[in-house]
């Protein structure tokens, strides 16, 4: 029945390699459209050439003839396939439309038809025969076999057509799997045509598409384990350029824009339509100025702040430059990603950071902080500086009589009481519990000592209601005027501040003391 030719070596081990880039694209068909078609491809393939190392390693004429029509279940649909993933590869798959994959669809049906049905009517093969020496068997062709091979050439040279124009239109990167694909797509009709067109048959003995399917096997896995030709593909590109929420602008070597995606275009506005072709100065012209140089080797980033129809954004510019193997700058890519939802949290954050939660004024922490910034400026320009400490007479029996959320009430009170005497430059703090702190800047003594009265008389005055109960509170407040020929530092001015306040309580509460 069989019998081992070597023959068969090269078909046996194009066979693995097809039937792994088969499997492999089918686990990737979920994620990659192309991976699906390019499955196809390879199962049609491997048909091909698994009915072929049949044909050849069979004894009887009855034997090869029968592998040599199975192989057209591979043989028909191979070109096709090819067709049909070019397409794909190329994100052509629109024009593929339904009356196409019908025609397409019947012509292989109707090629596997006749030549199954062959012995019937002769169309594909006129004749059959077995040559000693040769492991292929020798035929004549019916009229059919020309439709085939004219089919065959068609679709395989529309494919070639097809990523010619595909190379020329993608960026450099995928053009080196382009060409791997065109090559091993194209070379076993290469190996066709000398034997169809001129009667040279290069391989004697063997069909020359076949033996080139191996190279196109062996070219298909370079091209997808070196460049993962199905991974990233140019449509993935075109699609993350295209559909990705960054702007992308590509810049030459002379700072003009080569390329620039359509959220760059939405971000910048008129300018961007032709930005193509102009300098990045001109096209980012109501920006402010992004500090790069265009000799920049090392990626720069930078936060921009745009005001735009009365709504503002930041964006975080990326600046990288695009290096080639030899390290030379060949131009360079700038991405912009809005940031503005992160940077208003950010900024929440940070204002919480400073703020106590009950009362809303600045907390201790950054009290100091601010403090520390004013004292230094009081130091070196001599202007007067007050400090004032504020504390809530008998506040416990607020919380004892009225309960926790009464007292809570009274601290919010007397922080916006506060907060209405003082100026927007003084600086106005809980300092702790039921205690405040104002560093009053630029106030001499007697309008300090001023607005400490009329804070606690205004405290003092007011009425204030919670849950239907009347509750009535009066502060004490300790006070220190500072001018400039002090030594003492920002703590020691406290802690006078705080003797003045203790004065306050023991002299029976409800006033304000100044230390002397
Ligand atoms: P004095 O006139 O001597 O200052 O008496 P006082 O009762 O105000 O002083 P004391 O320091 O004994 O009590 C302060 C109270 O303030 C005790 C504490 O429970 C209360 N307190 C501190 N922080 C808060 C707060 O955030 N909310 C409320 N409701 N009470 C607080
Ligand atoms: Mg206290
Ligand atoms: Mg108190």
């Amino acid at each position: 029945m069989f019998e081992y030719t070597p023959y068969v070596l090269p078909f046996i081990f194009s066979t693995a390699i097809l039937t792994y880039l088969c499997v492999y694209s089918f686990g990737l068909r979920k994620q990659i459209e192309t991976a699906r078609e390019f499955s196809w491809l390879t199962f049609t393939l491997t048909i091909w050439t698994v009915c072929y190392a049949l044909e050849l390693v069979s004894t009887t004429l009855d034997g090869k003839i029968f592998w040599a029509m199975m192989k057209y279940l591979g043989s028909a649909p191979g070109p096709a396939a090819w067709f049909v993933f070019s397409l794909y590869y190329t994100n052509n798959q629109k024009w593929f439309t339904a009356p196409k994959r019908w025609v397409l669809g019947i012509y292989v049906l109707v090629t596997i038809a006749i030549v199954f049905t062959n012995p019937l009517h002769h169309w594909y093969w006129t004749e059959i025969t077995m040559v000693d020496g040769y492991p292929e068997t020798q035929s004549e062709h019916g009229f059919y076999f020309w439709v085939y091979a004219v089919g065959t050439y068609l679709l395989i040279l529309s494919s070639v057509v097809i990523y010619v124009r595909h190379y020329f239109r993608v960026s450099s990167f995928f053009r080196k799997p382009a060409v791997l694909m065109v090559l091993g797509g194209f070379l076993p009709l290469a190996a066709r045509i000398p034997e169809d067109f001129l009667g040279l048959d290069l391989i004697p003995k063997l069909d020359n598409i076949i033996v080139f399917l191996l190279v196109s096997a062996i070219i298909f896995f370079i091209a997808i384990s070196r460049f993962n030709a199905l991974k990233i593909l140019p449509i993935a590109h075109e699609l993350i350029v295209k559909n990705i929420n960054s702007g992308i602008l590509v810049l030459n070597t002379t700072g003009y824009v080569v390329e620039i995606n359509p959220y760059a275009q939405s971000l910048i506005g008129s300018e961007s339509i032709n930005a193509i072709g102009k300098p990045l100065e001109v096209v980012l012209k109501d920006w402010p100025k992004l500090d790069y140089s265009p000799q920049l080797k090392k990626q720069l980033e930078q936060e921009v702040l745009l005001s735009h129809n009365n709504t503002s954004n930041f964006f975080l510019v990326q600046i990288s430059p695009i290096l080639n193997k030899r390290d030379i700058s060949i131009g360079h890519v700038i991405v912009l990603v809005d940031i503005t939802d992160r940077k208003h949290a950010e900024m929440e954050l940070e204002r919480l950071a400073r703020t106590d939660v009950l009362t809303e004024v600045t907390n201790r922490r950054h009290f100091f902080e601010l403090a520390e910034i004013e004292y230094e400026r009081f130091k070196r320009y001599g202007h007067p500086l007050t400090i004032m400490l504020l504390d809530v007479d008998h506040f416990k029996q607020v919380n004892d009589n009225f309960g926790h959320l009464a007292g809570d009430h009274v601290l919010k009170h007397i922080a916006s009481e506060c907060r209405k005497a003082l100026r927007v430059t003084d600086i106005f703090a809980r300092y702790g519990g039921e205690e405040f702190i104002c560093l009053l800047v630029e106030a001499n003594q007697e309008a300090a000592l001023e607005t400490a009265e009329r804070i606690r008389k205004n405290i003092e005055s007011s009425m204030l209601e919670f849950d239907g109960q009347k509750i009535r509170v009066t502060v004490s407040i300790g006070q220190i005027f500072a001018q400039n020929n002090t030594d003492l530092k920002l703590d020691n001015l406290i802690d006078q501040a705080d003797k003045a306040l203790y004065v306050s309580k023991s002299n029976g509460r409800n006033q304000v003391t100044v230390w002397k």
